[in-house]
């Protein structure tokens, strides 16, 4: 079961996007808008993991982009 909700954020290469200000990640397919607060543990596996800005952040720190 926790496998395949790590699925839900894994890229073809096994990559996790997540927020560096709030640390939701990503899901893959990525739908735009979708972040999701995940579990510590899924991110703590040995996994690949790449930082970016949720559209929520991205407001907020960057206002006047
Ligand atoms: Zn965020």
């Amino acid at each position: 079961m926790t496998e395949r909700l790590e699925d839900e954020y894994r890229d073809e290469s096994g990559t996790i996007i997540m927020c560096m200000y709030c640390q939701r990640a990503q899901r893959h397919p990525p739908t735009g808008t979708q972040w999701d607060r995940v579990m510590a543990y899924i991110i703590k596996r040995p996994t690949r993991v790449s930082h970016g800005l949720c559209p929520e952040c991205l407001d907020k720190n960057f206002p006047e982009r």
